[in-house]
């Protein structure tokens, strides 16, 4: 999906990728070929198996990357639900707007359907407070896209993706 965060993706660092396809051919394709944009990339919504990747990584200070992953690390604690189960950013950012603010402007911050709750501390995330079904998660996404265009007029999608009916 070209995970990314703190203005870096995958696409950058990726130099080549190695799947078996459908037919049980492996197959290496250069980054380009990978077609890598917003969380999106050849990959997604096939059934080909990666099985190896070369990534292009740059020299560094270790004392200096060692902080930076410390920095990175906090910031996610301050910032994210960790303390909760729940599968990352639940939408993606629109091509104007950051997402999680449009969805706090619609005052949704700790909004719950069963046990799925829009969290408090980040309206991005979709967290688990303990007994969550597939279907409250669901409903739940449905309720924000609903609110956000009421209030918006803007469609807001998914980044995570959706498995079994
Ligand atoms: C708290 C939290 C914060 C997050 N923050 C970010 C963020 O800042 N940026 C971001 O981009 N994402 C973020 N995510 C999402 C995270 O990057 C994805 O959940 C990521 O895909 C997890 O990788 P995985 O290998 O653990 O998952 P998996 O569920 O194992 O895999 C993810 C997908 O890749 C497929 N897959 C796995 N292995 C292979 C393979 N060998 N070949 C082909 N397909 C395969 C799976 O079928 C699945 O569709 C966050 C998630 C959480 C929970």
């Amino acid at each position: 999906m070209n995970a990314g965060a703190h203005g870096k993706e995958m696409k950058d660092i990726v130099i080549e990728t190695t799947y078996i396809d459908n037919n049980g051919e492996i197959k290496t394709i250069s980054n380009k070929q990978q077609e890598f944009s917003y969380r999106n990339s050849i990959f997604k919504n096939k059934k080909w198996i990666i099985i190896s990747t070369t990534l292009k990584l740059e020299y560094g200070n270790k004392e200096e990357i060692k902080q930076k992953m410390a920095e990175y690390a906090e910031f996610r604690k301050q910032k994210q639900p960790i303390n909760y189960p729940n599968a990352g950013s639940t939408f993606k950012r629109t091509n104007d707007a950051i997402t999680a603010k449009l969805i706090d402007e619609c005052g949704l911050k700790g909004y719950q359907i069963g046990g799925a709750q829009i969290s408090e501390l980040h309206a991005g995330f979709i967290i688990n407070t303990g007994n969550a079904t597939a279907q409250d998660v669901l409903e739940l996404v449905n309720f924000t896209k609903n609110e956000v265009y009421k209030k918006f007029n803007k469609n807001i999608e998914l980044e995570i993706e959706i498995l079994g009916e």
